[in-house]
């Protein structure tokens, strides 16, 4: 059993009824979001046009978290790109992808993991997140290896019986690095939060795309 069948195991006694009925809200669907890049990579014509798919950045990933894109993977062929529900980034400390770079796709000022920019996390899901239902979940906020920096806990009254207290996971978009650690670990079937993709090289026009997909509040 891995690590998500034994929390959603875990979690199942608590969850009966408290998601039922709640209908799925893709909150992203239709956007143009596309596949995670490496730490590193900047706008996505500009990665494109420095990139050589040499595959080196995914032979240096201790932890097989960058993958090479093939047919049916949404990416340009032989690309690298990461698939967070599967396996996030770790964020290691040496960045050793970004090292084995030849060709400086992946930007080798970024020195300092928690200033990474794959995306950004957001709650897609706010009918099947369980702590929003009321449950103790927090699960993706825990993970967070930025903890309290990243994502925090708001607590505010239950909008049905007003006598509970929301535990709610907030992401904070200025701090989030989109490792994907809190996606990986959402013990729902269909995960509650996912890491938005960066599409716009730096943070700001990050954001501003964001903003610009609607239903998508940072
Ligand atoms: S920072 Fe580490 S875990 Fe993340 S992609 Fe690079 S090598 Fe892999
Ligand atoms: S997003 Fe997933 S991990 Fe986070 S509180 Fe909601 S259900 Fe739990
Ligand atoms: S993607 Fe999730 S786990 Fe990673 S820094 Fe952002 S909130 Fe934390």
């Amino acid at each position: 059993m891995d690590r998500r069948d034994f929390l959603k195991k875990g979690i199942a006694v608590v969850v009966v009824g408290g998601t039922a009925g709640g209908g799925i809200t893709r909150l992203l669907s239709g956007t143009n979001a596309t596949v995670v890049r490496p730490p590193g990579a900047g706008e996505e014509n500009d990665f494109l046009a420095k990139c050589i798919r040499c595959a080196k950045c995914v032979q240096a990933c201790p932890y097989d978290s960058i993958k090479t894109a093939g047919l049916g993977d949404g990416a340009s062929m032989g690309t690298p790109f990461l698939e967070l529900r599967e396996i996030p980034c770790y964020m290691c400390e040496d960045l050793p992808c970004v090292g084995v770079c030849p060709t400086d796709a992946l930007d080798p000022t970024l020195t300092d993991a928690a200033k990474m920019l794959l995306g950004t996390a957001v709650i897609v899901d706010r009918e099947a997140c369980l702590s929003l239902n009321g449950i103790r979940c927090e699960i993706c906020y825990r993970v967070c290896p930025l903890i309290d920096k990243a994502i925090v806990i708001e607590k505010h009254a239950h909008q049905i019986t007003g006598r509970h207290t929301v535990f709610e996971p907030v992401v904070q978009k200025e701090v989030c690095t989109g490792c994907g650690i809190c996606e990986n670990a959402c013990p729902l079937d269909d995960t509650a939060i996912a890491v938005v993709p960066t599409q716009r090289g730096d943070k700001a026009a990050h954001y501003d795309y964001l903003r610009k997909q609607e239903r998508v509040e940072l």
